[in-house]
């Protein structure tokens, strides 16, 4: 154990069932020790390894760290103008058919410079991280037109070497709008569905391929020819669906083995059911519906079908205007109802779940060594502090990625 070195606090929530009771598996006066990267011990601090340096930070609490499950953070602009609309009663299909939305952002994205990208997500990205985010998923549909997208999936994966950033799990957000002057949806749909999904998997470019299924974006139809070529490529599956009407994009996403299925503000029963069988997780976006004044998801109904409920920010120029997760933490315990031992595995263990991601979100030996340590007292108090960062230190693989100035 020549490079390792640990961290203590009089709270460590592991997330792990294995290594202590309760909802989050807290162990009190608790260590880390972390070596090469990942997890080498967690417990009680009388059974950590001898020998090791150990940082005591008292009585506070770390974590794993927070994994955002949910983005649209790799775009440029401002919608200012439309958020002055919305809150004057504009709706979000009567902005859209104004031009503003997606497509006011795709004008955006598609003028910048893949440079121009990498700066504003590479600037984003530490932000997040100094809020406890050492994963975050960041899907394309800006570009809309397949030169564009890759340019975004490309700034993605330039953003991975920046210092400071959280690791990037890249989404190719293949179906979000028809690019302009695009007419014929059936052609559109069988290009990114037969040569452009392909190719991104080919190229390595994208972990997932996801859709917006919903009235006045994409059917079931199209979204699952799309789906069904991300799965023949190897690329996994999540999709935005039901967020303003049932369209039953919840069925379409258990019929495909999704990994995630988000928003849900519309799920039918059946929906729920179906994700239930199918072990999909639902990713829930409170930002959105905040912003949007809309009602909940059916949290109660989700829950008690067992359906795993990750929360994420949305973090996207309209809808979601922030890159807090632990914003939308707070939301879902205020709005929602989830209670925040919830809220906690929503951002932790189970919002890796629905990245497939089964070395984070949990602190573990073995695991990856992402873990927060948090200037508060206990863990439930991460729900509370709105809109201020409360990290002391964030690390990603051991190493320190944010530290809170003068700790
Ligand atoms: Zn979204």
């Amino acid at each position: 154990l020549t490079s390792a070195f640990g961290v203590a606090a009089a709270r460590v929530m592991t997330c792990d069932p294995s290594v202590a009771s309760g909802a989050l598996s807290v162990i009190e006066e608790g260590v880390v020790v972390v070596d090469a990267g990942r997890i080498a011990y967690v417990g009680p601090r009388a059974g950590a390894p001898e020998g090791v340096s150990i940082e005591e930070f008292g009585e506070r609490v770390v974590t794993p760290g927070l994994v955002d499950a949910h983005t649209h953070a790799c775009w440029v602009g401002s919608r200012h103008a439309e958020y002055a609309a919305r809150m004057k009663g504009d709706g979000y299909q009567a902005i859209a058919r104004a031009g503003g939305g997606i497509l006011a952002t795709h004008r955006a994205v598609a003028a910048a410079s893949e440079e121009c990208l990498v700066q504003a997500l590479v600037a984003r990205l530490r932000r997040m991280a100094s809020l406890g985010v050492t994963t975050v998923e960041v899907k394309s549909g800006y570009g809309l037109a397949a030169a564009h997208e890759r340019k975004q999936l490309a700034a993605m994966a330039r953003a991975r070497d920046a210092p400071g950033v959280p690791a990037i799990v890249a989404t190719l957000l293949a179906l979000h709008a028809l690019p302009p002057g695009v007419t014929d949806r059936a052609a559109f749909v069988a290009r990114v569905a037969g040569a452009f999904v392909p190719s991104v998997a080919a190229e390595g470019l994208a972990r997932f391929v996801d859709a917006y299924v919903d009235e006045d974006a994409f059917s079931v139809a199209e979204a699952r020819a799309v789906a069904e070529a991300a799965r023949a490529s190897g690329l996994g599956v999540r999709l935005h669906v039901d967020q303003f009407a049932d369209v039953q994009g919840a069925e379409l996403a258990a019929s495909l083995d999704a990994a995630s299925a988000d928003h849900l503000e519309h799920v039918s029963a059946s929906g729920i059911a179906a994700l239930a069988r199918a072990q999909v997780v639902a990713v829930l976006l409170p930002v959105a519906s905040f912003t949007l004044g809309q009602p909940p998801p059916p949290v109660a109904a989700l829950r008690e079908a067992g359906v795993r409920l990750a929360i994420a920010s949305d973090s996207n120029p309209g809808t979601a205007p922030t890159e807090s997760l632990t914003l939308a933490m707070a939301l879902a315990v205020r709005l929602y109802a989830l209670s925040p031992d919830e809220a906690l595995l929503g951002v932790t263990r189970h919002a890796s779940a629905a990245l497939e991601l089964r070395d984070r979100g949990v602190l573990r030996v073995g695991a990856r060594a992402d873990l927060v340590v948090w200037d508060l007292p206990h863990e439930h108090a991460i729900v509370q502090p709105w809109g201020v960062a409360k990290t002391l230190s964030v690390r990603v693989e051991g190493r320190e990625i944010f530290r809170a100035a003068g700790s």
